[in-house]
């Protein structure tokens, strides 16, 4: 069994860049476990499946073989043999992402394969439900979150600096909605478990955070 640090939170937070730097600090490998169900969401609006007919996305899902593979210590998110990296980030696969999550049939098809890089490795794992459902006994979990202004504003200078025109109040509207949507599901729904430990990044920069994270891990544990 590895050694586990789970990192949930809301959209936006800031998880993906703080885990892997900590992953990084750590040496151990960085897991996004967003990015295998935005694989998923990739999948189905490739097959022009209704994102409102979840039985149509449950018979579906179970076609879309994903699998992780680290290159240079890039995750490469494999869809079908294919990497498909470079389609994850879009808007229109985060929502679709965010709606197809919701369906049981796609959690417990990722289930396992997040479970089994948990198991065989040191992992630095970023999602919704890892310290409550994936990896609930995780030496250390985070629950990494920030005000939904903030969250708005890292997106829009994120995409303004790719050069991309974007609304401040839509990115802010669709940051809400996806926290709406994530944290009122049936099914592994984002809550921050017992034992994690709130940190809020409103106020931090993100090497404070690591720091903080650093600092958490190294109080709690040595693996
Ligand atoms: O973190 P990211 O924005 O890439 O995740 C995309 C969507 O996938 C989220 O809005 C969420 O609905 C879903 N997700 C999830 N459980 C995870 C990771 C992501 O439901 N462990």
């Amino acid at each position: 069994m590895g050694c586990n640090i789970a990192i949930d939170g809301p959209a936006g937070a800031g998880k993906s860049t703080i885990a892997k730097k900590v992953a990084g600090e750590l040496s151990f490998i960085y897991v996004d476990t967003g990015a295998m169900y935005r694989a998923m969401a990739l999948f189905l609006l490739n097959r022009k499946v209704d994102c409102s007919n979840e039985e149509e996305i449950g018979e579906v899902c179970t076609q879309a073989d994903i699998s992780i593979e680290y290159r240079d210590g890039e995750q490469i998110v494999l869809l079908n043999g294919e990497n498909v990296n470079a389609h994850l980030r879009s808007e229109e696969v985060g929502r679709m992402a965010s709606v197809s999550s919701a369906n049981p049939r796609v959690r417990e098809h990722l289930l396992m394969l997040q479970r089994g890089l948990a198991q065989s490795h040191d992992v630095v794992m970023d999602g919704r439900d890892i310290g409550t459902v994936i990896l609930p006994r995780a030496e250390v979990k985070i629950y990494l979150t920030a005000s939904a202004d903030t969250r708005a504003k890292r997106r829009y200078l994120e995409l303004s600096e790719k050069g991309l025109v974007c609304d401040f109040e839509e990115i802010r509207k669709d940051i809400v909605e996806r926290d709406e949507r994530d944290m009122n599901r049936e099914v592994s729904p984002l809550k921050q478990a017992e034992d994690a430990v709130l940190v809020d990044s409103s106020e931090l920069s993100i090497d404070a955070v690591v720091a903080e994270i650093l600092r958490i891990y190294h109080e709690k544990v040595e693996c």
